[in-house]
């Protein structure tokens, strides 16, 4: 019996063992054993601290029935709102599995059946298959079960609405808070698109139910079979996109197949690829590419200290842990699936997957199955993205046009000082006559190639969508919206003869600049360094553009906006931020949320609302080579 208000709740548990002769187990320390009996008879137990030994008379089969009672802590009297251990308060009650609020055996995985009543205005859920339920005059109950051992039970309580839909025979459903309740449909929807597709590629969804559960928390937590986020974070749009679908897919990776940590965590870039990635695929190859050049970006920016190989990595303590283990990693797929190709790169995930499901895998499990999937040895792969930390750099060295019988014949010498790094490179050349697309395997520090083309050759671009993780040189970070807005000599441009529009303006730049922003007119700033914020109504911008110099207006994903931001380099090297809008009530709808997307790019906007938005490719700078003098 569980009380949600008061945090009171009594246990009884009746453990099964076999093979063994003494039953060792930990357990909370607000809970407090009332009873002890093994196989019928009374017992007593030792404790030493929070762990507990039962000794068994011989290794057959016997059971240990324990009732045991306690308060569990309220949330106010915890120090920070760790979401480590268990809680309660009148909105809702958290026991996660880990935290032993039911006697904790130290040796291996388990199978449960367990039941939970509460009062009858409150809902309860476990991990594991929904078996029965009763809602009485004095009491909700309902019952849950999981067969495959597994990890221990994690139960949920509160004040929840639940709502359900049957999909396929899988039973999914809500359990909100009552203000969420509007948005049950879009996350069962949403939650049932994700399982389709993630069954079609990779195998059977490995449960019989999926939950998403409204957490008093600031949390978002991923369980076998449910998620627990926080009510606050429900209604976000990206909670029921990118981190919905990251959550569901921790069924397959993770807890359909649990992670061996001994070896390294490889679940979670691996989710990072397969749900946030490939929902930015989704989305086009902008924003794909997008993700990859803010991966590193990020890794750029990690000092070197904090640098670690991706097998170290266990789970997200810090960011510089999530560079490595979620970004980094997930790039680490990108390059794999380009290496063996995509069916089998795919092949490979449901051999892994068949393989282990309800099991653990370590790194090499999943190793061997992609390379039975490719039908080759790729422990030079898994070695050298894995084991090593760092990533390999990449410069030009000599280079020549001439004239030859056939045509052009363009010499390159490709340079990477870090020595022993092997993968394939992506080379577009472009000529008179279209663009050339190759690939090479560099594998020594020094590459020699040559292309002959009949069509003089324009420019070589090493590396063009940034498909091969490696650090980026200095001046190839693509410039974003906190270059300008963080930067004091920063002038700040309004062209509009709107009184409206330029009212709106000037309290957007405020809003934006870091310090208090310096207004002047285009003219007086055509030929000066200074980083530019220029703010403009969409149909005069390309006037001053031209001023600038600037005849190009970056290219935007295509999507209908109503107000944008983007970034660009001038000729003279002065980065701008351009805002355009196409009116002063658009233009006043970005004051909220512009200030947000500083790390960005570009930021696309619908009545208010931000669609699209992203890194730029990485600045031509050094993987660039203007071939047009060279002849
Ligand atoms: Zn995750």
């Amino acid at each position: 019996m569980l009380t949600p208000a008061s945090g009171q709740i009594d246990i009884s548990d009746k453990v099964r063992v076999e093979g063994r002769e003494n039953y060792a187990f930990r357990l909370a320390p607000w809970l407090d054993i009332e009873s002890v009996s093994l196989d019928d008879h009374p017992l007593e137990v030792t404790s030493l601290g929070h762990k507990y030994l039962v000794a068994l008379p011989d290794s057959k089969q016997h059971v240990i029935a324990f009732t045991m009672r306690g308060r569990i802590p309220s949330r106010g009297d915890q120090q920070s709102s760790t979401a480590m251990h268990s809680s309660s308060g009148s909105d809702g009650v958290y026991l996660p599995g880990y935290d032993a609020w039911i006697p904790q055996a130290e040796a291996g995985p388990i199978r449960y059946r367990i039941t939970v009543k509460l009062p009858p205005d409150q809902r309860a859920v476990a991990t594991g298959k929904l078996v029965s339920e009763q809602l009485g005059d004095t009491l909700y109950q309902a019952t849950f079960e999981v067969t495959h051992p597994g990890e221990a039970p994690s139960l949920f309580a509160g004040p929840y609405q639940v709502k359900e839909r049957i999909s396929q025979g899988l039973r999914l459903r809500t359990y909100f808070h009552a203000e969420l309740i509007d948005l049950a449909d879009v996350y069962l929807d949403a939650a049932d698109g994700y399982i389709q597709r993630y069954q079609a590629s990779i195998g059977a969804y490995p449960y019989a139910d999926f939950h998403i559960i409204s957490a008093p928390l600031p949390v978002g937590l991923g369980f076998p079979n449910l998620t627990y986020v926080g009510r606050q974070v429900i209604p976000l749009p990206f909670m029921r996109t990118r981190s919905l679908a990251h959550e569901v897919l921790h069924n397959w990776w993770g807890n359909g197949v649990a992670v061996d940590y001994a070896g390294g965590n490889w679940a979670e870039g691996l989710t990072t690829y397969m749900a946030d990635y490939a929902l930015a695929r989704d989305k086009g190859e902008v924003a794909a590419r997008s993700m990859r050049v803010k991966w590193l970006r990020d890794f750029a920016a990690l000092p070197a200290q904090r640098d670690q190989p991706v097998i170290a990595f266990r789970s997200k303590q810090h960011q510089a842990s999530q560079v490595i283990g979620y970004n980094k990693l997930a790039f680490v797929f990108h390059m794999l699936a380009g290496e063996i190709g995509q069916p089998a790169f795919e092949d490979g995930l449901r051999r892994f997957w068949s393989k282990y499901v309800y099991q653990q895998a370590a790194w090499k499990d999943m190793q061997t199955a992609f390379e039975q999937a490719a039908g080759r040895d790729l422990d030079w792969f898994f070695r050298q993205w894995l084991q090593r930390s760092g990533a390999p750099r990449l410069s030009l060295g000599a280079y020549s046009v001439e004239l030859v019988e056939a045509g052009y014949r363009t010499r390159i010498e490709i340079l990477q000082p870090v020595s022993g790094y092997r993968f394939k490179l992506p080379v577009l050349l472009a000529t008179d006559e279209g663009n050339q697309r190759h690939e090479l395997t560099v594998t020594d520090t020094l590459t020699r190639v040559e292309f002959v083309t009949p069509a003089k050759p324009r420019y070589l671009h090493v590396d063009p969508d940034s498909d091969v993780f490696r650090r980026l040189q200095q001046d190839e970070t693509p410039p974003i919206l906190r270059d300008i807005t963080l930067n004091p000599s920063a002038i700040t441009v309004i062209a509009s003869a709107d009184a409206e529009f330029v009212a709106a303006a000037r309290n957007l730049a405020v809003r934006l600049m870091d310090v208090e922003p310096r207004f002047d007119t285009l003219s007086a700033l055509q030929d000066s360094a200074r980083p530019l914020l220029l703010i403009a109504t969409t149909d005069n911008l390309a006037g001053q553009l031209a001023q600038l110099r600037l005849e190009q207006s970056p290219e935007l994903p295509d999507m209908v906006h109503s107000a944008a931001a983007w970034t660009a380099g001038r000729a003279n090297g002065a980065p701008i931020l351009v805002v355009m809008a196409e009116n002063a009530i658009e233009l006043q709808s970005l004051l909220r949320p512009l200030p947000h997307y500083g790390g960005q790019s570009y930021v696309l906007f619908a009545a208010g609302q931000a669609v699209s938005r992203g890194i730029w490719p990485l600045d031509r700078g050094s993987l660039y080579l203007d071939l047009q003098d060279s002849l």
